[in-house]
């Protein structure tokens, strides 16, 4: 054995990417690369049911679309079955643990009694010294450990401290059912140690599991991984997250706009903090992230937050990549269809001519695509409501005034579109802004937008024009 750090994520397929399980990915992914080490996949899919192919899929979906992709091929815990067997048979042979043949009736007289009685319903041990040869016929047994009756158990956690687990408390819990398929509990473990996992990092609902868990490394003489048990995302209320709060899966992230690093940059705060970096890019992460300085408290879901963090990174982007982003993400967007009004390559240039404007006011990419939308709107524009208003009261005169002036143009810039308009303001005696009001309102359909200069300079001479003669011509 190396001393190689090996971490995975073990999602159960739900449908989704989870945002919760997106964070837990991250952080075995960032100490796996903090480390150079690797992360592995592994899908928790013994529930048949809920374990289709597209359930499967959208979590490799998710994962890719956030850059976190996990070493090798993904991992079916379901297609291990027969070592969990083996193994489970392995620590009977053992004398680990032993065949249980108590009937569904006797579990549960046994639960009603623990019940009568006021204690946490667990099995009794019935079937922990006798031999398989007073078996019940016809009655199929499981395979249950044989777990210490006292001391305690002890999982070091890097995250919780020291939790110490009695040993009267965990009973003889199932390995293998009567049909022969594994519990969750014992697949987790053969599987984790087949995989030579190091570290495990995991929400701290599984902390209870880890003392069962431990039980069963000890029993095969196995290595108990490094474990860190990570606090569950709230909502803003301080409730667990659920779908009250908003979206959970990643998918939905991606439909709202985010970017994945904006979205990795805000997952990795909620429960892990490096002084007081608010902003941080993946390498940034990489080489600050460390399992020790995750916090114990549960951290709060806030879409502010998120969304500021956002703004930053499309802010930071470069025209470029955002236009590329644009034509990706359009077919996640709910307005993505804004980008699909013309062929793409006009959409392209269009895009970029105008991005420096338009990536400085977008919090989100679907606000970013709705900025866009003048610029492929066709003629004659439709008008919001406020710039409708604007341009019914004197906006259209306006607008008549500068328009000769407008036509004269020589060069169809921005340096030269200012200095015209400008002046006619001055000659006119008008504010800047009384001019320029209008002029948004009739070449974007809008009362905001980027530099009215910069709109003029993007859509050019010819549809600037036009759409200024389209409000002025009634
Ligand atoms: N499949 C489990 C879950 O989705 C995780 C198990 C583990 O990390 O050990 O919650």
């Amino acid at each position: 054995m190396t001393d190689r750090v090996v971490t995975r994520f073990a999602p159960s397929p739900t449908g989704f990417l989870h945002i919760g399980g997106a964070r837990t990915a991250l952080f075995n992914w960032l100490y796996a690369r903090r480390m150079g080490g690797q992360m592995l996949l592994r899908i928790e899919d013994t529930d048949r049911e809920r374990s289709t192919d597209a359930a499967v899929q959208a979590i490799i979906e998710g994962l890719d679309w956030l850059g976190l992709k996990a070493d090798g091929e993904p991992i079916s815990q379901f297609a291990r079955a027969a070592r969990h067997r083996e193994i489970a048979e392995e620590l009977v042979a053992a004398g680990k643990a032993y065949y249980c043949y108590a009937t569904p009736a006797e579990l549960d007289e046994m639960r009603e009694k623990a019940k009568a009685e006021k204690r946490p319903p667990r099995y009794d041990g019935r079937w922990r010294d006798r031999d398989p040869s007073e078996a019940p016929a016809g009655v199929k047994p499981v395979i249950r450990i044989m777990a210490p009756l006292d001391g305690e158990t002890v999982v070091r956690d890097k995250v919780q401290g020291d939790v110490r687990f009695p040993n009267k408390d965990l009973d003889d819990f199932i390995l293998l059912r009567s049909d022969g398929t594994p519990t969750y509990m014992h697949a987790v473990v053969v599987d984790d140690h087949d995989m030579g996992v190091t570290h495990i990092i995991r929400g701290d609902d599984h902390l209870t599991n880890a003392g069962r868990q431990t039980l069963i490394y000890q029993a095969m003489g196995w290595d108990v991984p490094v474990m860190a048990h990570i606090p569950l995302i709230h909502g803003a209320d301080g409730a667990k997250l659920s779908k009250r709060h908003g979206a959970l899966g990643v998918d939905a992230y991606r439909g709202m706009g985010y970017l994945p690093k904006a979205l990795l940059n805000y997952l990795v705060r909620l429960g892990w903090s490096h002084g007081d970096d608010e902003v941080m890019s993946i390498e940034d992460m990489i080489s600050w992230f460390d399992i020790v300085d995750i916090n114990r408290g549960a951290a709060r879901f806030d879409f502010a937050k998120l969304d500021a963090i956002n703004g930053h990174w499309i802010r930071g982007s470069s025209d470029e990549e955002l236009v590329e982003t644009l034509m990706t993400e359009r077919a996640y967007l709910p307005n993505g269809d804004i980008l699909r009004q013309t062929d793409d390559a006009t959409v392209r240039q269009r895009l970029g001519a105008a991005m420096a404007g338009l990536k400085e006011r977008a919090k989100t990419l679907v606000e970013l695509t709705e900025s866009t939308a003048y610029l492929f709107a066709q003629r004659p524009l439709p008008l919001d409501e406020k710039a409708a208003e604007i341009l019914a009261k004197d906006g259209r005169d306006i607008l008549r005034g500068l328009l000769p002036a407008l036509e004269g143009v020589e060069s169809w810039d921005v340096a030269s579109l200012e200095m015209v308009i400008k002046a006619h303001a001055e000659a006119a005696g008008l504010k800047l802004g009384k001019v320029a009001q209008p002029l948004r309102a009739a070449l974007t359909g809008k009362s905001t937008s980027p530099g009215v200069y910069d709109v003029l300079a993007v859509l050019g001479r010819d549809e600037s024009l036009a759409r200024l003669k389209d409000q002025t011509a009634a």
